[in-house]
C-alpha cells in the first residue's frame, strides 16, 4: 500500500516535470538497447565455431531458444560416439557395426600391429588373437594357422571387390547380378570389417581348425561372424574363416544365445530402453539346446 501511494504521488509530481522525464526515459530506453544487444552478443557467442549457414536467422523473440536446438544439432554422431566411450571406453570400439548398412566413420583412427607372416590387424586385438591362434594349434594339426588376411585399405578392398564383381560377369552374369552376387562375398568398400583391423581370415592346415575356432573363438573375445544360418541377417554368406574382435564377454554372450552381432547390437539396444535395468541378464548358463553358429553347407 505505501508503495502504491508513493508512486502515485511521484507520478503527479511528474506532471509538472515532464521535461526531465522524458530524458530520464530515454536513457533508460538506451541502457535497455545496450543491454540486449550485449546479452545478444554473448548468446552469439556461445556458437562462434558454427558454420554462419548453421545459424537460425536471429529474432528477440527466438534468442533464448535458438542455442539449444543449434547446439544439439551442431554436435555430430562422432563427438557423441567420444562421449560415450568415456563412460564405457573399453567396450564401444569394440562393438562397432560395420556391414553394408554400416560404413566405417569417416575419421575412425587405428593403430596397427603386424602379425607374424606380414598382415595387419588393430594393435588391440594383436594379444588376445595370437593367444587364440597359440590355443587354435590343437584344432590344427599342432601348426599355428595363419592369418592370410587382416587389415585392409580402401584401395585394397576397392580392387577386391571390383575384382569379384568382375568373376561373376566373366561368368556370363549381368552387371547387377554379378554386383548383387559379389556383395555376398566382398563387402562395399568402406563397408568391410577388415579396414577397421577388427577381423581377420583364418586359414588353418586342416579344416578342423574352423570347427575348433567354432566351439573355441568366444574364449579369446572373437566370433564366427557369418554363420550359414545368420546370412539374411548378415548379408554374407558363410565364411567360416572371418573372425571378428568383439571382446570376450560379448562373444561369450553371443555363443552361448546364438547371436550374430547384429542381433546381440539389437539386443543391447532394446535392453538399455528397458527402465528396470537390474532385470538384465549378463552371461546367461548355456542351455543344451541352445542355438550356435554351426557348420553349413
Ligand atoms: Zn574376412
Amino acid at each position: 500500500m505505501e508503495g502504491i501511494q508513493s508512486r502515485d504521488s511521484r507520478s503527479r509530481r511528474s506532471q509538472g516535470r515532464r521535461r526531465r522525464f522524458t530524458w530520464r526515459d530515454t536513457l533508460a530506453a538506451l541502457l535497455m538497447v545496450a543491454v540486449c544487444v550485449s546479452v545478444f552478443l554473448s548468446i552469439g557467442s556461445l556458437g562462434k565455431k558454427a558454420p554462419a549457414s548453421d545459424l537460425p536467422k536471429p529474432s528477440v523473440t527466438g534468442l533464448p531458444a535458438l542455442t539449444i536446438p543449434r547446439m544439439q544439432s551442431r554436435m555430430p554422431v562422432v563427438s557423441l560416439t567420444r562421449n560415450a566411450q568415456m563412460e564405457k571406453k573399453d567396450t564401444d570400439w569394440k562393438l562397432i557395426l560395420v556391414n553394408n548398412q554400416n560404413a566405417i566413420p569417416e575419421d575412425y583412427e587405428i593403430t596397427l600391429a603386424e602379425l607374424p607372416g606380414g598382415e595387419k590387424v588393430d594393435q588391440r586385438i594383436y594379444a588376445p588373437l595370437m593367444a587364440m591362434l597359440e590355443a587354435a594349434k590343437e584344432g590344427n594339426g599342432g601348426q599355428f594357422p595363419i592369418v592370410v588376411s587382416g587389415y585392409r585399405t580402401q584401395e585394397t578392398q576397392q580392387f577386391l571387390y571390383d575384382d569379384k564383381i568382375a568373376q561373376y560377369q566373366n561368368q556370363g552374369y549381368s552387371p547387377s547380378n554379378a554386383k548383387q552376387l559379389a556383395e555376398q562375398w566382398v563387402a562395399v568398400p568402406g563397408h568391410s570389417e577388415h579396414q577397421i583391423g577388427l577381423a581377420v581370415d583364418i586359414n588353418g592346415a586342416i579344416y578342423d581348425i574352423y570347427p575348433w575356432l567354432q566351439e573355441n573363438s568366444y574364449q579369446y573375445g572373437f566370433i564366427f561372424r557369418y554363420p550359414g544360418s545368420k546370412t539374411e541377417i548378415t548379408g554374407v554368406a558363410e565364411e567360416v574363416w572371418h573372425y571378428r574382435y568383439v571382446g570376450v564377454e560379448a562373444a561369450t554372450e553371443m555363443y552361448e544365445k546364438g547371436l550374430c552381432l547384429e542381433e546381440y547390437l539389437a539386443e543391447k539396444q532394446r535392453e538399455g530402453n528397458e527402465p528396470k535395468k537390474e532385470n538384465r541378464l549378463r552371461v546367461r548358463r548355456m542351455s543344451p539346446g541352445a542355438q550356435r553358429p554351426s557348420l553349413a553347407a
